[in-house]
């Protein structure tokens, strides 16, 4: 075999190895998207059981605490720039426009304790909603305490 060949044939290898690559990349961050996306069905089924088991006789206040050993999700009840509302009957209330086909979702939250040390303690949340297999996020609050209260 002349020598010569192997560069001929290494350029159209390289170049569908790339093209590859690119598919793989573009298939792993769909996966991904999607994961989170089940993430987030599952998160709201599990916030909505706890919440609706928890108990308001314990000491100190309520046995489920959101946010403090799971990351809760929760339809929003209310949100602007500065502020977030749950929506504790786990019902739509507030939409949102998809950026890509313009169809109203509804608005979305997560929330969890971010720290917890004698410096401090940080409290975020992320609004967003979920459409055209994308999870579009709307606004991220950040508290050094509790902000998302249940009763
Ligand atoms: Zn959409």
């Amino acid at each position: 075999m002349n020598l010569e060949t192997y560069k001929s044939k290494y350029k159209p290898l390289k170049q569908d190895l790339e093209s590859k690559q690119l598919e793989i990349n573009s298939l792993s961050t769909g996966c991904k998207t999607l994961e989170r996306i089940l993430d987030t069905i599952d998160g709201l089924e599990k916030t909505q059981e706890r919440y609706s088991k928890r108990r308001k006789q314990v000491w100190g206040g309520y046995d489920y605490d959101p946010g403090k050993y799971d990351k809760a999700y929760f339809y929003v009840f209310s949100a602007n720039k500065d502020e977030v509302i749950v929506a504790k009957d786990f019902k739509y209330h507030q939409y949102l426009k998809c950026d890509k086909c313009k169809k109203e979702q509804p608005l979305i939250v997560s929330y969890e304790q971010t720290a917890d040390s004698p410096e401090g303690d940080t409290w975020e949340a992320n609004a967003f909603i979920i459409c055209c297999d994308k999870i579009q996020p709307f606004q991220t609050y950040v508290e050094a305490d509790r902000f998302l209260t249940i009763e």
